[in-house]
């Protein structure tokens, strides 16, 4: 018999689909508001100058070889990254409480840090709680790893903000030592963050039940433009001494999609569980990648170990994240004082990072693809970084028809 007839075809991933369908579209006006990543004013990817000029700095190192990196990555990076995402003076980074493995992107993180609990946690109730909705790709990773998931209401589309009442009450239902993943900044797909209130309340009743948090940190930076402000949430969690793990991602603050470059952070209650960690975690990293990718891990140490530098990638994610903060005003305006669109706006200069959820229905959505070649996903969720002056006012237009 004719092999692997049993194979049933799988579907494309949406947002891969709507790209190409953007790709094919002839119209010149077409907008694509579906891609998670970042784009200038003219719509073009942004190297940042600063990633630039460690390249240069790079390619001209007589001692740079292509041998392998260690099983849990460059030091130098990997120590750096946990100062910056838990701050330098950490007690946890002090005290040697901070187990760091580089991984293939935060995807690699997340799924390093899925296959570590899967083996290794104290399950009570074996699930990870995510947001509904969130980064599709959690409905995949975990389960891939051993882990089924359940959802914790997160979006209210009444509000178009956060589902906070509802959200505290899964956390308070859930059995005792269950984990829950949580975006640590800039939440994807909704722009919807709780506020510092709202995380002091999410980490009291953690610790009530001895829940552990998993911390999904891809946009960093990004968000508000601030690197410290964006790991409050983390970093106050560490105060607190929930327990926790870190997913950290350099795709969009460093604008370094493709060189797959993240790292794994799990906080111990001690040094010595930390180093039992690390053990098991390089037995994972082993079995999976052997070593992790040595460019993008390079450039970032650099940038991330030198002063000089490390100031420039801030003026660039100051930016990244200006602009996209000034599409969203210009985005507000447009809506609420020319057009005079009806409904409430105000959610577009509420919500932060590259994602807004825009509250229209899956039809309005449909509508702005056919009608206007305006391309972004059925859940009505629009990147941020795909508008810019050239193309805001066509699309604030075509919205505004949409949902009159
Ligand atoms: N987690 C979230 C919430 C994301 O939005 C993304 C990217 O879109 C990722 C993780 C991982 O991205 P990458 O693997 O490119 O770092």
């Amino acid at each position: 018999a004719e092999r692997w007839t049993e194979v049933p075809l799988a579907p494309p991933d949406a947002i891969f689909k709507l790209t190409a369908a953007f790709k094919a579209d002839t119209y010149p006006n077409k907008v694509n508001l579906g891609v998670g990543a970042y784009r200038d004013d003219n719509d073009k990817p942004w190297v940042l100058p600063v990633v630039k000029k460690a390249t240069d700095i790079l390619v001209k190192d007589p001692a740079l070889d292509h041998e392998y990196l260690p099983i849990t990555g460059l030091p130098e990076f990997t120590s750096a990254a946990a100062r910056l995402i838990f701050g330098s003076d950490s007690p946890v980074i002090a005290e040697e409480r901070v187990t760091s493995v580089q991984t293939i992107s935060g995807t690699g993180a997340n799924h390093l840090g899925a296959l570590f609990l899967s083996r290794f946690y104290g399950w009570n109730d074996k699930r990870v709680y995510v947001s509904d909705p969130t980064w599709v790709n959690h409905h995949q990773i975990f389960p891939l790893a051993g882990i089924p998931v359940s959802t914790y209401p997160y979006y209210d589309p009444q509000t178009i903000g956060l589902a906070f009442g509802p959200f505290l009450e899964t956390l308070k239902n859930a059995a005792p030592r269950s984990v829950f993943l949580l975006h640590a900044c800039a939440h994807n797909p909704t722009g919807v963050d709780p506020t510092r209130e709202q995380w002091g309340q999410i980490a009291d009743v953690l610790l009530e039940k001895g829940h552990f948090a998993f911390f999904d940190c891809a946009y960093q930076g990004f968000a508000s433009g601030d690197l410290d402000n964006d790991a409050w949430a983390v970093r106050e969690f560490v105060r607190r001494n929930v327990p926790l793990l870190v997913c950290q991602s350099f795709a969009k603050n460093a604008g370094l999609y493709g060189e797959r470059v993240g790292a794994l952070h799990v906080v111990s209650p001690s040094k010595e569980a930390a180093v039992r960690i690390k053990s098991q975690l390089s037995v994972l990293a082993r079995s999976e990648i052997s070593n992790p990718p040595a460019h993008g891990a390079r450039l970032v140490s650099l940038i991330l170990n030198n002063s000089e530098l490390f100031e420039e990638w801030k003026r660039d994610i100051r930016t990244m994240a200006g602009r996209i903060i000034d599409m969203r005003k210009e985005l507000h305006r447009l809506l609420t004082e020319e057009l005079k669109t009806p409904g409430n706006w105000d959610h577009i200069v509420n919500q932060i990072g590259m994602f807004s959820f825009t509250g229209i229905s899956p039809a309005q959505s449909q509508a702005l693809v056919e009608k206007a070649h305006i391309y972004l996903t059925a859940n009505g969720r629009i990147s941020m970084a795909g508008l810019n002056s050239h193309n805001i006012r066509y699309f604030a237009e075509s919205l505004d028809k949409a949902v009159r």
